[in-house]
């Protein structure tokens, strides 16, 4: 049998990327993928559909999100992988759902005061417009990114988080959101399997990074961590292998995905990343014994 690939990150409408989640599992059949984790940014809400569109085509969906947790120095990402159904279909609401939808009030909150900044640099934009072009039920700072792309203020999106939206922005402001190990306690607590997201795109300010990680990690892991995201578009390859030392050393499990938004980060593919990426049904098949050791459905 030939080795396949999964994608155990990615973004669909839901949230900030430009794909259904049904589009988005189609594109992942299409490129022969065993398997995706759908992971929005604080929302659940394009689960159901994607799973449905999996069933369909034959592919293995699983259920994940990706919330954005605060530290002294700055935002980690954290995923949670195999999350628990609703009551009902279509799905109802889980504790985790309860949470899921204060973050994005914060996420609301935050959004106007990033557009009141962005007209006072002299931004024509309303956030309606921000709501508007992303249709989902998560806005992002993605959302603003290409609506002043579109409008002419920067060249590309990327550059919108370096002149206006990202940290040192001049219309840059900062997420209420939970600390790192809440958000590690609550995904543990619902029964998923919990990854810290790209752990070399965090800029440490200084030296000390490593130790801090691997104290960070240590005290993320009695809260219930189980794995590190090794496999990711935007990790070189010694960051990966650095990835996999970090796990090894902590007793956690790898996982990997693209991080894939649709167009609203080009060239970014599913399951391939900048060219580069594979990520092979090992790593699903250790995440999954792993659960299974835990007594948690697969
Ligand atoms: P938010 O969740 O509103 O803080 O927005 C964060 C999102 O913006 C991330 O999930 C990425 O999709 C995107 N993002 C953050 N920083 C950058 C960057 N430097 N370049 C491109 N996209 C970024
Ligand atoms: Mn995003
Ligand atoms: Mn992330
Ligand atoms: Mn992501």
């Amino acid at each position: 049998m030939s080795i396949r690939f999964i994608d155990l990150h990615s973004h669909s409408t839901a949230s900030d990327g430009s794909d259904t989640p049904a589009e988005l599992v189609r594109k992942a059949a299409a490129a022969r993928l065993a398997a995706i984790a759908l992971t929005d940014h604080d929302t659940t809400s394009g689960l159901d559909e994607a799973v449905r569109e999996g069933r369909r085509l034959g592919l293995e969906v699983i259920r994940g999100c990706e919330l954005g947790v605060r530290c002294e120095h700055g935002e980690l990402h954290i995923l949670g992988l195999w999350l628990p159904e609703g009551d009902a279909p279509p799905s109802g609401s889980t504790p985790l759902d309860a949470t899921l939808a204060e973050l994005r009030g914060h996420r609301a909150a935050r959004n106007r005061r990033i557009a009141a900044q962005l007209r006072q640099c002299g931004v024509d934009i309303e956030y309606a417009e921000v709501e508007a072009i992303s249709g989902g039920e998560s806005v992002s700072r993605l959302h603003f990114a290409r609506i002043l792309h579109q409008k002419g203020y920067v060249p590309t999106p990327q550059e919108a988080f370096a002149r206006y939206i990202g940290p040192g922005g001049r219309a840059y402001v900062a997420k209420e959101t939970l600390s790192p190990a809440e958000g590690v306690a609550l995904l543990h607590s619902v029964g998923a399997t919990v990854a810290l997201a790209h752990p070399m795109l965090f800029r440490y300010p200084g030296n000390g990074f490593a130790e801090w990680l691997d104290d960070t990690v240590a005290d993320l892991k009695r809260h219930g961590l189980d794995a590190i995201e090794a496999y990711h578009s935007e990790h070189s390859q010694a960051d990966t292998r650095r990835c996999v030392d970090l796990a090894a050393r902590h007793g956690l499990a790898l996982t990997g995905g693209s991080d894939y938004h649709g167009a609203g980060k080009p060239g970014i593919a599913l399951g391939r990343g900048r060219g580069g990426l594979r990520v092979t049904t090992a790593v699903l098949d250790d995440l999954k014994e792993r659960r299974r050791r835990q007594g948690l459905p697969v």
